[in-house]
């Protein structure tokens, strides 16, 4: 035993990764070298000494316990951890801990808990990585945005007829040119938003808004698409009197056109789409956009809030961030963005937000 014990430990001393082992009554009992480096601890007054006690004096082992907590109460609910973020020698590191429980079967056959190995992993690199591809986008989504603007506004004049009429071969390539600028227009705005949410700069300027205001604007966004492939969009409002929101309508706006957008592209030609609002309860109100299109595999109503993800086999152009910006744009008012959706029936977006 004892000798197993040591071959373990060797084993576990020559990981690069931090790894530290409790025992229930929460006791160090074991350490590994890249452990006891990045705690700035020594073997000898951390090996055998309660946890706790030591937290009390260091504060990463702290965080870490204070996370062990935490990591017990989400067991169920499958969260990713936010990375931890340590200052060490005037540089950061990140580390992605996981929280090992141990189990042993005693000699009646139940299965007790006997203590937790954490794992630190260092994802500084990875980090790094993912912060300059955020600015790399953010730059030359930016960069875009003027030149095609520049494009659209050229088109434009030349659909004039004041500069001279053109023949109906010209006129369909002239539309083609803004069709595809506006939908790079749309990619780089929705590049720039994605951006915006994960460098953490997403700042929210709310005023108070009608909901209708917000439905009103999403229908205009999109009427020159709902009339291309004769949508009719319908409008389900309440007769009775309804809640304002405080939101950034600019943002929740966005949402809605976005939602409405694709319950137009997913839907075949003449079908119907409504847009509504509702009072949900004191505290909230539902914006919703239902469609009654080719409806979502209910295996993929969470992925599709994901970034870049799209429903296999979808054949309609699109960049599969539309929806994950919108869920990133309602949770920051404290809202939700669920989808309820059938196969060959339609889908139903709905925005709960607080009042
Ligand atoms: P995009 O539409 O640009 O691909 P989104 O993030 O808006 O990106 O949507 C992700 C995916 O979810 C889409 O590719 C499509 O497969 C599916 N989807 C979104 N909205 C609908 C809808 N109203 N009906 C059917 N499928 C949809």
């Amino acid at each position: 035993m004892r000798v197993s014990k040591q071959y373990i430990e060797t084993i576990i001393d020559s990981i690069d990764e931090p790894i530290v082992c409790l025992d229930q009554e929460l006791t160090l009992f074991f350490i590994n070298n890249e452990a006891l480096s990045i705690l700035n601890l020594r073997r000898e007054d951390a090996v055998g000494k309660s946890a706790q006690e030591i937290a009390m004096r260091n504060d990463l082992l702290r965080r870490l316990l204070v996370g062990m907590d935490g990591s017990k109460a989400q067991e169920s609910e499958d969260k990713k951890a936010e990375p931890l973020k340590i200052y060490a020698d005037n540089k950061e590191s990140y580390f992605q801990v996981k929280y090992l429980p141990v189990r042993m079967t005693a000699s009646d056959g139940s299965i007790r808990e006997s203590g937790t190995v954490i794992m630190l992993k260092n994802i500084t690199e990875f980090h790094k990585l993912d912060v300059a591809k955020t600015t790399f986008i953010s730059t030359i989504s930016h960069e875009l945005k003027t030149p095609i603007s520049a494009i659209l506004m050229s088109q434009q004049l030349l659909a004039d007829n004041r500069v001279g009429g053109l023949n109906p071969e010209q006129k369909e390539l002239s539309d083609s040119i803004r069709e595809n600028g506006e939908r790079l227009l749309s990619i780089t705005g929705e590049l720039l938003n994605m951006t915006q949410v994960e460098s953490g700069v997403l700042q929210l300027k709310p005023h108070i808004t009608k909901p209708i205001e917000l439905i009103d604007y999403a229908i205009k966004a999109n009427q020159v698409q709902a009339d291309k492939f004769h949508i009719n969009v319908e409008v389900d409002y309440p007769k009775e009197k309804i809640s304002k929101l405080y939101v950034d309508s600019e943002k929740i706006a966005w949402v809605l056109t976005n939602l409405l957008s694709n319950a137009i592209r997913y839907s075949s030609e003449n079908d119907r789409v409504i847009i509504g609002a509702l009072q949900q309860d004191e505290h909230h109100i539902i914006l919703y956009v239902q469609d009654f299109g080719r409806g979502i595999d209910p295996r993929y109503h969470e992925s599709i809030f994901e970034r870049y993800f799209r429903v296999p086999g979808t054949k309609i152009q699109g960049s599969g961030l539309g929806l994950s910006i919108s869920r990133d744009f309602v949770e920051a008012h404290n809202g939700t963005l669920t989808v309820e959706s059938e196969l060959g029936k339609g889908s139903k977006f709905i925005v709960s937000l607080p009042v």
